[in-house]
């Protein structure tokens, strides 16, 4: 089956195409047949498309909004000249898999999208305000364009809905809860899930097996404790706001600040969400970027404190999330990372784990030094007593594996 993988931002259509079918999972053999990205959707759109073993296309062209964007993409699969192995025109395309941000409550697995479904989904927006409508609209577009092609629903929520309470609720009155479902339910669920189930595949053992603590460093940033396979903490919240230090986001803060800005600087509650969501994390600290690749040459090349202040602070925030999920999971057999940070930059994965000898977490420098940029590999030294594991994220892949899995009505394993 050749499933048509969507993550709809807001004023942007990121799409894979992934040949799968249950014996190429269960050896591993799903293949991507192509990649494209569509930015600036609404304007003059930056167009990247590319078939697997052929260069990749760029242009820019004004692209309205995402069905057109849809329309784009469906031209040049069915272009003669594009050649997409498998694949010579949209007849070839036999399901749509969809990221969604917030499942809240109601989702827990990924599942077949009718109309009942989309109005479940919609339901979900005040929970996810910028998130949940820019992948509707993704879903929207792939109805009028794909007429009669299944489409699934992949949540970012689901994987951690089997927190327990004690972990998802916040210490504020439960009637709050009761009314409004404020609630922790944790986000790049299917990142932290294709990670346990890569470990487990790696270390050939049961899924109740898996005790790890996750990493996901990229742009926006969170970890999760892992115990027996299911997701029993994570950091990000009610909204991906929470938790780590982030590009842009601030992660966790004391909630005072908000009312305190608000009153000492006269800054509208809108703005200081603004500042929380967007002038924050690594680019609110150094005043210079929100990117770490760029951090990290400033602080190397110019000795610049504010970037130094800014790795150091988004390193030991996760170096306390490393603690308090140990204490979680009564210890951990591996800590894995991935993300463009985590599967990148050995010098931001030596700091997050200095220091830490108490918990006998030792990296092997040699390793940690060569993963970057590899599929999967261990990093830490033969004697540590809980392993470090890199492992290249596949959001995309798990989308397309469990669009086949709900389309066949086969039971999800990982
Ligand atoms: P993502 O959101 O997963 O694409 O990750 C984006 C982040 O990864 C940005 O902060 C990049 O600077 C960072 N990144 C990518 N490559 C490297 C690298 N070689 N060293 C450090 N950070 C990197």
């Amino acid at each position: 089956m050749n499933v048509l993988v969507l993550n709809c931002g807001s004023s942007s259509v990121k799409f894979q195409i992934i040949q799968t079918d249950l014996e190429a999972i269960k050896n591993d053999q799903d293949k991507m047949l192509a990649k494209g990205y569509l930015e600036r959707i609404g304007s003059q759109a930056i167009i990247t498309l590319q078939a697997i073993g052929q260069p990749p296309l760029r242009t820019a062209e004004p692209i309205r909004d995402h069905k057109a964007a849809l329309n784009y993409i469906i031209r040049w699969i069915n272009d003669p000249n594009t050649k997409i192995e498998g694949i010579k025109d949209l007849s070839d395309i036999h399901a749509i898999g969809h990221r969604i941000v917030h499942g809240a409550e109601r989702f827990k697995k990924s599942i077949l999208i009718d109309d009942e479904v989309i109005d479940q989904i919609e339901e979900c927006i005040p929970l996810a305000p910028l998130h949940n409508p820019a992948n509707l609209k993704g879903v929207y577009a792939a109805r009028d364009v794909f007429p009669g092609v299944p489409q699934v629903a992949v949540f970012d929520t689901a994987f951690h809905s089997t927190m327990p309470e004690e972990n998802y609720l916040y210490a504020i009155p439960y009637q709050l809860y009761r009314r409004f479902k404020i609630r922790r339910y944790g986000f790049h669920g299917t990142s932290h899930r294709y990670i346990a189930y890569r470990y487990r595949k790696i270390k050939g053992i049961e899924r109740e097996q898996v005790n790890i603590i996750t990493l996901h460093l990229g742009n926006g940033c969170s970890a999760c404790a892992i115990k027996n396979g299911f997701s029993l903490d994570t950091s990000m919240g009610m909204t991906p706001l929470e938790g780590l230090v982030m590009g842009t986001r601030s992660g966790d803060i004391d909630p005072a600040i908000i009312e305190f800005l608000i009153h000492n600087e006269g800054t509208s509650i809108e703005e200081v969400f603004n500042v929380l969501n967007k002038r924050s994390g690594l680019l609110g600290i150094s005043g210079l970027t929100n990117d770490m690749r760029d951090l990290l040459a400033e602080e190397q090349e110019h000795n610049d404190r504010r970037a130094s202040l800014a790795i150091n602070i988004f390193c030991n925030r996760i170096k306390k999330y490393i603690g308090a999920y140990l204490a979680e999971l009564n210890g951990a057999d591996a800590i894995c990372f991935t993300g463009g940070i985590g599967e990148n930059s050995p010098e931001v994965r030596r700091r997050c784990l200095s220091n830490l000898d108490f918990f006998g977490i030792k990296l092997d420098d040699e390793l940690n030094e060569k993963a970057v940029g590899i599929k999967e590999m261990k990093i830490s030294a033969p004697d540590s007593r809980i392993e470090v594991y890199v492992i290249a994220t596949n959001e995309e892949l798990l989308i397309a594996r469990d669009t086949l899995r709900v389309i066949l009505n086969v039971p999800r394993i990982w």
